[in-house]
């Protein structure tokens, strides 16, 4: 590597460890597990913690969307393989790998999942993708007792995902984003951090090929977000002409969280009736999962594509 590769990796890792740090995202005492894809910024978290000396394991939910899951699920095992794969030259410990089916789960494929959902309910294959996948998570991080999720949304996600939800009137999503969500407490509710919250994208894609890792950069071929596609471009053409625009978004949206009080919180979220200890999550009727309101949004979407739901979506 030239020295400057040497100096961009150090201060790379040096900028994710003041994110950990600061925003008290995780200590040595918590088991943690890396949400992984198999794409770049997940991989990322996962090599970071490790090397950082945080033992995380990795779960990954293949979600059979063809060649592009099969390389996804492949490329993570070839990383993570210590004799061989790039992560070799940490430690001579395994990181263990737990691979999720929602064909298993849901007794279907997630394809046959998003054309029944698009067909009966007009619902995008990336939200119930999205929505499927943080269901999945919480409840099996919880069944490995781990503490925390780790995911690998960097600066770009996040700017976007604010102005998306400003822009569809979704103010009340925003609780979800920062650089750990969770504020609010429940016994089934495992808390997710992102380390990469104030990482660029473009600074996680030169730190993956500086390092070496085996990874398929495409974006999912399911994902026909026209509206995130554009928000994105936006984000970026102002970027050039304002260079930091994407930092403040998300540094001052974790800051507005933080003077927030808990309270302020709980009004923004939910509004159903049976609640948790803390009264802010509920727990599904259906599946018994945390929820914001009487039915989880998994159980409403597969309510909605059954089509035995009156609730519109
Ligand atoms: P995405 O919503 O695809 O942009 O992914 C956001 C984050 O969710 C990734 O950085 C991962 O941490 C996690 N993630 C995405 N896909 C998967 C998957 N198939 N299995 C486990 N975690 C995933
Ligand atoms: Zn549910």
């Amino acid at each position: 590597m030239r020295s400057q590769d040497i100096k961009f990796v150090k201060n790379f890792e040096n900028h994710v460890k003041q994110t950990i740090h600061k925003y008290k995202l995780l200590t040595k005492k918590d088991k943690v597990l890396v949400a992984c894809s198999g794409g770049k910024d997940s991989t990322i978290v996962l090599y970071i913690l490790n090397k950082f000396g945080y033992k995380p394991e990795a779960l990954i939910i293949d979600l059979e969307i063809g060649k592009w899951s099969d390389e996804n699920l492949e490329n993570l095992k070839y990383n993570i393989m210590t004799r061989n794969g790039v992560f070799g030259n940490l430690q001579g410990k395994d990181i263990p790998l737990h691979v999720i089916s929602p064909r298993e789960i849901f007794g279907t494929s997630v394809c046959y999942l998003k054309s029944l959902a698009k067909e009966n309910a007009g619902i995008t294959s990336c939200m119930i993708c999205g929505v499927m996948k943080k269901w999945l998570l919480n409840k099996k991080a919880r069944e490995l007792n781990a503490t925390k999720i780790a995911t690998g949304h960097n600066m770009d996600d996040e700017a976007q995902n604010l102005i998306l939800n400003m822009l569809k009137g979704n103010p009340e999503m925003c609780a979800n984003l920062g650089p750990m969500t969770g504020k609010i407490k429940d016994k089934l509710f495992v808390d997710r951090i992102k380390p990469l919250y104030f990482t660029p994208e473009a600074d996680i894609r030169r730190y993956s090929e500086l390092m070496g890792f085996k990874i398929q950069y495409d974006r999912c071929p399911c994902s026909v977000d026209g509206y995130r596609k554009e928000i994105r471009a936006m984000l970026n053409e102002l970027e050039k002409k304002h260079p930091g625009i994407k930092e403040n978004l998300v540094k001052n949206l974790a800051a507005v969280k933080k003077v927030r009080t808990p309270m302020r919180y709980k009004k923004l979220i939910g509004n159903g009736t049976r609640k948790s200890g803390n009264e802010s999550i509920l727990y599904c009727e259906s599946c018994g999962e945390p929820a914001r309101n009487r039915t989880c949004r998994l159980c409403q979407i597969l309510a909605c594509i059954k089509g035995d739901s009156q609730n519109k979506l």
